[in-house]
């Protein structure tokens, strides 16, 4: 730590520190959580979200309780502009301050001359956050112009959004790599915008290379030598972007930018589901409302869903496998003391403990998944399942990663049976015609027979695929007996051919991820045939769903 004692004045007040109190500045006791998804995160490869889906983000973003959304950059590109246009009628925020993104003014032109400055002003918000180079090689490299219209773009911008009653947010652009080669110009450009009444002092690390010991002396430094607010914004380029977060506000910082998910271009931005827990749980310190904390899981998936990004289970705080314990070893250390192995309570981020049951997994661990879905069975019971489990894994089940078809199968042990519907038979017709285009037109139809509520129904329907177009054909089949099912949906779909090894031929493995926009399940079909194997895993994701359903799919279950 340098560049600042505990003699400089501070925000906020200290929380639960024990040691090297003398050498860092108090804790502030609540930080601004700003996030960027809309804007810098949808540089992520393969992201691309319509004006409808930008809202949907939006609302989700303001019912877990950040302070700033970055809606997007007004004058960059038309859907932007619609973004905005529509945000004031369309988005009810309750929490959530919006904000348009944009740049400082051209070099050699007038702020009131400037096309992004003009849109900025347009964008009709409370708030603007500018970006500004703040590094001297992009100045003379990128920018071509001088340290000095550099110093006179940044003043001049902020001054006049200023001047048209706008709180600005300031970008400092490759700030941490500026300030390392030269520091004067880098705080300089902090001066000018400070000057012109920036209400934020953003410092960027764009590349992000930057380490947490180094942001912490530059950001306490930053923080002793200016009057109003620090902020940081860190890509995750090094894999530090929350440790340098973290880092920065141990430093005096109280504003953090980041995307839900770190979503972002090449290793993305600040995770702000891993930021936030961290800056609440672990250093006391304010971020969204403490009672809204539990609501970031489903937050984080339902996000994941609107980007159409499958969740990463293994993502801090919020992932799937984040609170899931495998083998039986130490299941029982566990259910005695279950803060030897999470590090935080579960429930406290949305998520839940959860038992990986494996061919390696032991009765112990079997019997913790059983006690956790509060089903009912004996020893002999369990033993049986145990049997069945050994069986199927041993035909290439892969029950670990499918926590929907293995719950099933626990059901079915205690003596449920499924009977929202009942097939007879199904077909899949697979056609591949050249047309006089010279394109290939593979089709696929699915024709599905079921009972249902006593009624035999018939529905065919077409599909880019096999598990697609039996999806659609269930669906138009039990969807009236079912409405629920309208709103769980595929997310994933992944095949694996097994080579057992023997001697029978190989076998395909099919797992399908489904959500109901709030909890994702995996379910699996394994067979020598994939349209078999893709059936089991759906027919299983579609019958998990309705038993979790509410009332209607869940009284029926249980009745029996
Ligand atoms: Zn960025």
């Amino acid at each position: 730590m340098s560049g600042s004692g505990s003699s400089a004045p501070r925000r906020g007040h200290r929380h639960g520190q024990t040691s090297h109190a003398f050498d860092f500045p108090a804790l502030p006791e609540a930080v601004d959580i700003f996030d960027t998804t809309l804007r810098d995160g949808s540089q992520q490869e393969g992201l691309s979200l319509t004006v409808d889906d930008k809202l949907r983000v939006a609302e989700q973003l303001d019912h877990l309780g950040v302070t700033f959304i970055e809606g997007g950059w007004p004058g960059a590109n038309p859907k932007d502009e619609e973004f905005f246009a529509r945000a004031p009628a369309e988005l009810r925020l309750s929490t959530a301050t919006l904000v348009a993104f944009g740049s400082t003014r051209r070099a050699g032109v007038r702020p009131e001359d400037d096309e992004v400055l003009r849109h900025l002003v347009k964008a009709n918000t409370e708030a603007v956050c500018i970006v500004a180079k703040a590094s001297e090689v992009h100045v003379t490299d990128a920018l071509r112009t001088s340290l000095d219209e550099a110093l006179a773009m940044a003043g001049e911008s902020v001054a006049f959004l200023r001047d048209h009653g706008l709180r600005v947010f300031f970008d400092a652009e490759h700030f941490f790599d500026g300030y390392r080669v030269n520091p004067e110009f880098s705080l300089g450009v902090l001066r000018a915008a400070e000057e012109a009444g920036a209400e934020t002092l953003v410092l960027c690390d764009t590349n992000g290379g930057a380490m947490p010991h180094e942001v912490e002396g530059i950001v306490a430094g930053v923080v002793a030598d200016y009057g109003c607010q620090v902020g940081v914004h860190f890509h995750n380029d090094s894999g530090c972007a929350v440790a340098n977060s973290i880092a920065a506000v141990r430093a005096g910082a109280t504003h953090v930018q980041g995307c839900i998910n770190g979503y972002g271009e090449r290793t993305g931005n600040a995770d702000l589901s891993a930021a936030i827990p961290n800056l609440s749980l672990k250093l006391n310190i304010r971020t969204i409302p403490a009672d809204r904390l539990e609501r970031l899981t489903p937050v984080s998936h339902h996000i994941a869903e609107l980007v159409n990004i499958a969740p990463n289970p293994q993502q801090p705080y919020v992932g799937a496998a984040s609170f899931a314990h495998k083998a039986g070893l130490h299941t029982s250390a566990i259910a005695r003391r279950r803060d030897a192995y999470e590090h935080v309570p579960p429930d406290s981020v949305g998520n839940g403990t959860r038992f990986v049951v494996s061919e390696m997994a032991g009765r112990s661990t079997l019997a913790f998944k059983v006690e956790e879905l509060g089903l009912d069975l004996d020893s002999e019971a369990l033993g049986r399942v145990l049997e069945t489990l050994k069986t199927l894994e041993h035909r290439g089940y892969h029950f670990e990663v499918a926590d929907g078809s293995l719950e099933l199968l626990l059901r079915r042990a205690s003596g449920w049976e499924p009977d929202f519907f009942e097939l007879e038979s199904f077909r899949v017709i697979a056609d591949h015609a050249d047309e006089a285009d010279g394109q290939g037109h593979p089709m696929t139809e699915a024709t599905v027979k079921v009972r249902v509520h006593g009624d035999r129904v018939v529905a065919t329907a077409e599909g880019n695929g096999p598990v697609n177009a039996l999806d659609s054909a269930l669906r138009q089949a039990i969807g009236s007996s079912y409405p629920v099912l309208a709103g769980v949906h595929l997310v994933d779909y992944r095949v694996r051919v097994l080579d057992t090894g023997r001697g029978t031929g190989a076998v395909t493995r099919v797992l399908i991820d489904t959500t109901d926009g709030e909890v994702v399940w995996t379910t699996i079909g394994v067979s020598e045939n994939i349209i078999e194997a893709s059936w089991q895993a759906l027919f299983d994701s579609i019958v998990y769903g309705l038993v979790h359903a509410g009332p209607e799919g869940r009284s029926e279950a249980e009745e029996r």
